[in-house]
């Protein structure tokens, strides 16, 4: 076995530390925390977040009551949600007119590695951001852009791949490796795809 090394700072591991740790100390824990929760300014300027609950119900950040994708008075800024202890992570709406997109690519990831389809619709997406579902199999594409409705699209082995601009919410889980914390035009990219 090699030797095992912090994920955060690359050195090595405390030879006492225990099995499961992925850092070398607290200090780098909460560093890679950190970076794990970081997202692109732009989404974090807007008062578009929520709490999401374990099972992804979307929660208001103030009481942990069930929040709606439309009702902006149950949707809170991005410091007030990543604060709050309700539910189990934190969610974004995309409500109608922002022009921010999400395309949701389903069972994709798998032990950390990202089918070759969705690693073709990353490719082709400008540098933008991404992260991991919940769930740790799904990955989001964020990016700039605007579809009148939901669109969803079944690939031949079951996965399939959704885009929303509108009325929904996201699950945030965390970032994908280095994924920019920039959300590029992915017009293009959706014309080809949908
Ligand atoms: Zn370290």
């Amino acid at each position: 076995m090699g030797e095992r090394r912090c994920e955060q700072c690359k050195g090595p591991m405390p030879i006492l530390a225990r099995a499961h740790a992925l850092t070398c100390s607290p200090r780098c824990r909460k560093a890679r925390s950190r970076a794990r929760t970081a997202v692109p300014g732009e989404l974090r300027g807007r008062d578009r977040w929520v709490r999401r609950s374990a099972d992804k119900v979307p929660l208001r950040a103030d009481t942990g009551r069930p929040a709606s994708s439309t009702d902006p008075a149950t949707w809170a800024s991005h410091g007030e949600a990543a604060a709050s202890a309700h539910g189990a992570g934190l969610g974004y709406v995309l409500a109608d007119g922002d022009d921010v997109v999400v395309l949701d690519l389903d069972h994709c990831l798998s032990g950390g590695r990202l089918a070759l389809w969705a690693a073709e619709i990353l490719a082709a997406c400008p540098p933008t951001f991404a992260e991991v579902s919940p769930s740790g199999t799904g990955l989001h594409i964020w990016g700039r852009g605007r579809l009148d409705r939901g669109r969803r699209i079944r690939r031949p082995d079951g996965a399939a791949i959704e885009a929303y601009s509108s009325g929904r919410y996201i699950a945030l889980g965390h970032r994908y490796g280095r994924a920019p914390l920039v959300l590029a035009d992915l017009g293009d990219v959706l014309d080809s795809l949908l």
